[in-house]
């Protein structure tokens, strides 16, 4: 610490300031509500579906009266929406007719100084102004001051995407896949976003020319077969910008599968619209992941809009990060998870949150992740636990975590454990006659066929079981240890 850089200054003044937050008592805030909440302003469940009669919550008739008075169908247009994000304080207040305490209002203009805000009215509709400090959705889409209490530890790249990256906004991290960021902007910009250090930079759509270099890597990289397309949020692009960059990947033969990640489905339901999946259905095999953290955010336009990409053979998958305040609680978690499937969302990855700067206080230790797999493996459907992952800072990619089962093991019997707690035994077999394999497929009995399987090099671990390599240890480059040998 020390010196007066103006970053140290004004990491002084947020300590300052964070200290004032500290003690703002929320409930107290509620004594100065201009005017107090009322029945209108208080957020309940959406009515049930029913054919033909899409009706609007009470929050969203008020929102979108106060925004123009103008027709639900408008509400529901995703271009209007988009128009519509609130960006400032004012605005954010009169829609949810509430007024924020002073010393929150002057923290505001310091954080989107440097983390900008943006929420759609749709999502702002979903915010329970009778329990603002609790409240999930808001702690998703609002500022808060912590955000600008950077630590030693944090990192603006912490995940080494823009250092893996062989050509601008193209991530190569593992053997056979990339991942494509097409889009700078979101419809809403969450609050925890790992790629923070780029929100709101330059709300732009990089261009075809920008687009092509990445999608002339690939076509040069014969052992890329899946594309995860990201960004910013690719939904954000018109149906045709997305339907161009479908088509150029399509055009790669050794691109097998193409997967894009998108929050529109939490965010902007309404951006799935029937013309997007026409055109998302031609580019099969497609696969789709998703981004809810709340089982609050299943809303009835979210459903419809995960219906919509179900039903055109879409497998939807679900990537939540673990939000300290939001979702860090086994109860919440298993709710979001039974919602997800019942609108056959299959919850894919759970995130520890990433050292990106800004983020500390959404931070949860790791045991709070395993604690609530401990709570979800055995307890539920197989198909609803989603692999909880730690992304290695620097680049080593995802790495799942889970609780301990195997309690111990001798050279024929293991020892295991169950969710109940069950101590139990599974007995190896006696004989067991493993294919020695040095790699000559031609002399194996096993039935490869060798015009279907890809060629295989081992790599990590995995090198170090294989028969035919006789790599005894892997040792890192660099440590002391090593650089004494010389
Ligand atoms: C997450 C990620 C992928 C995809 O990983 P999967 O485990 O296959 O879902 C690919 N590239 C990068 C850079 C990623 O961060």
């Amino acid at each position: 610490m020390g010196g007066k850089t103006p970053a140290n200054i004004e990491y002084q003044v947020m300590r300052a300031l964070r200290s004032v937050v500290r003690t703002v008592d929320f409930k107290q805030f509620h004594k100065i509500h201009v005017p107090p909440p009322t029945k209108s302003s208080f957020v309940k469940r959406e009515h049930p579906e029913k054919k033909g009669f899409r009706m609007l919550t009470q929050s969203q008739h008020k929102i979108l009266n106060e925004i123009d008075g103008s027709s639900v169908r408008n509400w529901k247009d995703w271009k209007w929406q988009l128009r519509h994000c609130i960006k400032d304080l004012d605005t954010f207040e009169t829609l949810l007719d509430i007024r924020l305490p002073e010393t929150l209002r002057r923290q505001f203009k310091l954080i989107v100084e440097k983390f900008p805000m943006s929420i759609t009215p749709y999502y702002l509709s979903l915010i329970d102004t009778e329990d603002l400090e609790n409240d999930p959705v808001f702690k998703q889409s609002f500022p808060a001051i912590n955000e600008l209490d950077v630590q030693s530890t944090d990192m603006s790249d912490p995940l080494h995407e823009d250092r893996d990256s062989p050509v601008p906004g193209l991530t190569h991290r593992y053997p056979d896949r990339v991942l494509l960021l097409i889009s700078n902007t979101c419809a809403m910009y969450c609050r925890h976003c790992t790629r923070k250090r780029r929100v709101g930079d330059r709300d732009t759509i990089p261009s075809r020319e920008q687009i092509m270099k990445g999608i002339e890597y690939i076509r040069d990289t014969p052992q890329v077969r899946d594309v995860l397309l990201s960004g910013g949020d690719p939904f954000l692009l018109s149906t045709d910008y997305l339907d161009w960059i479908l088509i150029e990947l399509k055009k790669i033969e050794h691109v097998e599968v193409i997967r894009i990640g998108t929050r529109t489905p939490a965010v902007l339901p309404y951006r799935i619209t029937d013309e997007l999946v026409e055109m998302l259905k031609k580019h099969h095999p497609l696969w789709i992941n998703t981004h809810f953290n709340h089982p609050r955010e299943l809303t009835a336009s979210s459903r419809a809009a995960l219906r919509k990409l179900a039903d055109a053979g879409i497998p939807l998958g679900n990537q939540s990060v673990l939000l300290s305040g939001v979702n860090d609680c086994p109860r919440i978690m298993r709710s979001l998870v039974h919602k997800l499937v019942a609108n056959r969302v299959r919850p894919y990855y759970l995130y520890q949150c990433d050292l990106s700067e800004g983020l500390s206080h959404f931070r949860t230790p790791v045991g709070k992740g395993i604690e609530i797999l401990e709570s979800l493996i055995g307890h539920t459907s197989g198909f609803c636990v989603p692999t909880y992952v730690i992304d290695a800072p620097a680049g080593g990619g995802k790495i799942p975590v889970m609780p301990n089962y195997l309690i111990s093991w001798s050279t024929n019997k293991v020892v295991l454990r169950n969710y109940e707690g069950v101590i139990t035994t599974y007995k190896e077999p006696d004989s067991y006659e493993p294919t020695f394999c040095d790699r000559n497929c031609k002399d194996c009995n096993l039935q490869l066929s060798l015009e279907d399987a890809g060629e295989f090099r081992a790599v990590g671990i995995e090198k170090l079981l294989a028969d035919y390599d006789d790599t005894i240890a892997l040792v890192p480059r660099n440590n002391d240890r090593h650089r004494r040998r010389g």
